[in-house]
């Protein structure tokens, strides 16, 4: 897929809108259209790599500051006592979105969800 047809580079180039909660020169950071939990956020480099395998490794500072921070903001928002943090990559994976993102899902006590959500 051309970074033309991407929905996240569309989201980065303002062409979609998205509820954006935070951004830096390499991260943004929005919303999940289809939440798991209240607050359910991802976060993506503003540069198209497909999955992690092709984001350089000079990036993964940024991306693991921008998780510490929204992370921290989430868990003070929502209210919530957990928080899981992870990736698909590639569709067997349960990859739908083929730019490369992280999902920050808030937790809470006896949510009923699994400790590893499933798609
Ligand atoms: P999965 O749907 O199996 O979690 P991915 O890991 O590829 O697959 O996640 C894609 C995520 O992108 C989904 O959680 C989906 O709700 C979200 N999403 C798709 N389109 C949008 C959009 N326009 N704005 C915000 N989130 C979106």
């Amino acid at each position: 897929m051309s970074t033309q047809d991407c929905i996240f580079c569309k989201i980065i180039k303002g062409e979609i809108p998205c509820a954006e909660i935070y951004s830096d020169d390499n991260v943004l950071a929005f919303l999940d259209i289809g939440p798991v939990s209240k607050g359910h956020t991802l976060i993506i480099p503003k540069q198209h790599f497909p999955n992690i395998f092709d984001i350089p490794a000079e990036l993964a500072p940024a991306i693991m500051h921008a998780q510490k921070i929204v992370g921290k903001a989430i868990l003070a928002t929502t209210g919530a006592t957990g928080l899981n943090i992870f990736m698909n990559n590639h569709s067997d994976a349960g990859q739908l979105v083929f730019h490369a993102h992280w999902h920050l899902i808030p937790r809470f006590s006896n949510d009923g969800l699994k400790h590893w959500p499933q798609a």
